[in-house]
């Protein structure tokens, strides 16, 4: 099933009552159709406005339970354009906008909220890499380049991995680690790249055991320092990824939430040649519907200058 509204105008009519919201996670959440967690029987009825009663043994199931939006006091209605906001902005909302446009009373809520929406950016289970994959690190928060190995203070060091094809960047996958060694940087690979691809990285010896991991390695590039020489496709990327952080979030942002803009970045990355806005929509409801719940208290403010 892929339904999903191709307009604005579709939107609107889509998801006009809490019952079509409803409705609408209840079949993103049973694909192929439901099955009681109890008894396992396929028919259900819908009490109240998230419920949904077992007609065989009478056992409810909450259709937001164990989704991002459990336990929220808004409506789905509300929800739902919010997240028609957030992929309907090519470059991404932030907590400013998006209060403005659905009327929240309070900012907090608004940044809330784009932070439990990125924490589903992230597909469960997703496809690895494949084919020819580059791969470069880059440190976010500093412009000056650092010393591999060694620790740039309010530096994060991430992981760009980025599929060739042709002159063209496929898809992307950001991780961030600890450090550049050897162990940091394999698990990152292993992690974004599927066994038997080319991988392509410069001479730096945190990347020598790749081809006992089972990847075609080529080292691309003699020199081993980071910052200023990345792979040309890293580079294109990391040049949008920073300019994508400073444009959406003014540059501050908070180092403990960096995994999730990068999240948040690949996600509009990867679909950014699909031409329906409304595809993006569907993608991120889905997945908010099979994320589990993030518990506010989880989600602290903080920020930093990038
Ligand atoms: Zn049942």
């Amino acid at each position: 099933m892929e339904d999903y509204p191709r307009t604005l105008m579709e939107f609107e009519t889509c998801f006009s009552t809490e019952e079509s919201c409803r409705d609408y996670l209840f079949r993103l959440r049973w694909p192929d159709g439901f099955s009681c967690p109890r008894c396992s029987h396929e028919k259900a009825w819908p009490i109240g406005t998230t419920l949904f009663q077992c007609v065989k043994c009478g056992y409810r199931t909450s259709v937001i339970a164990g989704t991002i939006f459990q336990d929220t006091k808004k409506s789905l209605r509300l929800w739902f354009h919010a997240i028609w906001h957030v992929t309907s902005q090519k470059y991404g909302a932030n907590a400013l906008g998006l209060q403005r446009v659905l009327g929240l009373g309070s900012y907090h809520t608004a940044w809330t909220w784009l932070h439990k929406l990125r924490r589903a950016m992230v597909r469960p289970g997703r496809d690895r890499l494949s084919g020819t994959v580059d791969v470069d690190e880059t440190y976010i928060g500093g412009e000056k380049p650092g010393k591999r190995g060694r620790g740039a203070a309010g530096k994060v060091l991430v992981v760009v991995a980025v599929e060739v094809k042709d002159s063209r960047i496929g898809r992307i996958r950001l991780r961030r680690v600890p450090d550049a060694s050897a162990p940091s940087l394999e698990g990152a690979v292993k992690e974004a790249v599927e066994p038997g691809s080319i991988v392509r990285t410069d001479g730096w010896g945190g990347y020598a055991r790749l081809s006992e991991m089972g990847y075609v390695h080529e080292v691309v590039r003699k020199e081993a320092d980071i910052g200023r020489n990345l792979l040309p496709r890293v580079n294109r990327v990391v040049a949008l990824l920073k300019r994508w952080l400073l444009g959406t979030y003014q540059g501050r942002i908070s180092i403990s939430h960096l995994d999730y803009y990068l999240d948040e970045f690949t996600f509009r990355f990867n679909r950014r040649t699909s031409r329906s806005r409304g595809k993006l929509f569907y993608r991120l409801v889905q997945q908010a519907a099979v994320v589990g719940p993030v518990p506010a208290k989880r989600i602290q403010q903080g920020t930093v200058n990038l």
